[in-house]
């Protein structure tokens, strides 16, 4: 609790004003720091939990696992996903603090069909979805090409966490932006939490996102990277029907 400047009841002068506008920086600055500490205390919270589970599984061979070769298998099974869950949280932290030192965007000339197209390869690979590619139009725009792919790839992240069916990505343009969108036919979001799923560590269902390893900061970072290089995301949603993520980007001027 920081220290605030009584203010008079009765004039409203200057020094009444800078004192009032003295407050409200304070009030933000209380603000800030409560966030911090609730940022902190998230991230520590979800850092121990598999850290105890590691911790336990280690201990439990130690004493055992020269007499019950058996357990074997299940420590070191759990043991290794539990780490792969640490490193997949420290690599999405230093992705936030990275965007929070606001990195000088570098942008160039991406053509967008192309650069999908590729992403959208690799991810069918990489985890053995089907995805359609639906082209509209072919779209150019001027932006930093490796957080365009984050972003990108936060969304069909989302698509194939949350859903089993075949995932849709679109690319079209309205006006002046380039619109890319990613709809799947899964699980949907409630209407009610629509606004939350933004904020940092939010998870519509905690237990279920454990299973499928999210921690509730890919949206959040989605967002901040959105802001910071002028595009906008909306999210369509149907609880039990899926949902649609689309990215928005100003289309390239010489196109
Ligand atoms: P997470 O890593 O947990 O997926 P996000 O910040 O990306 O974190 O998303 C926050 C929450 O929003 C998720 O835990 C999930 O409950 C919900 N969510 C996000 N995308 C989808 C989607 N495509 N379908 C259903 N729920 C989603």
């Amino acid at each position: 609790q920081f220290k605030r400047i009584p203010l008079p009841k009765q004039s409203k002068d200057e020094l009444y004003q800078m004192g009032e506008t003295f407050n409200n920086m304070i009030e933000l600055l209380e603000v800030n720091y409560e966030k911090q500490g609730q940022f902190i205390s998230n991230a520590s919270h979800e850092l121990k939990t598999p850290l105890t589970v590691i911790e336990s599984y280690a201990s439990l061979l130690k004493r055992r696992g020269k007499d019950q070769p058996e357990l074997f298998d299940e420590s070191i099974q759990a043991i290794h996903s539990e780490a792969i869950r640490m490193k997949d949280l420290t690599q999405q932290l230093l992705l936030l603090a990275r965007n929070e030192q606001h990195w000088l965007l570098e942008k160039e000339e991406i053509h967008l069909n192309e650069v999908v197209k590729e992403a959208v390869r690799s991810f069918e690979k990489a985890y053995n979805r089907e995805v359609e590619l639906k082209q509209e139009t072919e779209v150019v725009i001027n932006a930093d090409l490796q957080r365009f792919k984050q972003l990108f790839f936060i969304l069909m992240d989302n698509a194939r966490k949350y859903s089993e069916e075949r995932i849709v990505v679109k690319i079209s343009s309205s006006k002046d932006q380039a619109v890319v969108s990613v709809t799947d036919r899964g699980i949907g979001i409630p209407s009610g939490e629509l606004e939350k799923v933004y904020d940092r560590f939010y998870r519509v269902d905690k237990a279920r996102s454990r299973k499928t390893g999210g921690f509730g900061l890919g949206l959040s970072l989605a967002k901040e990277i959105a802001d910071a290089m002028e595009a906008t995301i909306a999210l369509e949603s149907v609880e039990g029907l899926g949902t649609t993520a689309k990215i928005s980007l100003p289309l390239s001027d010489s196109h």
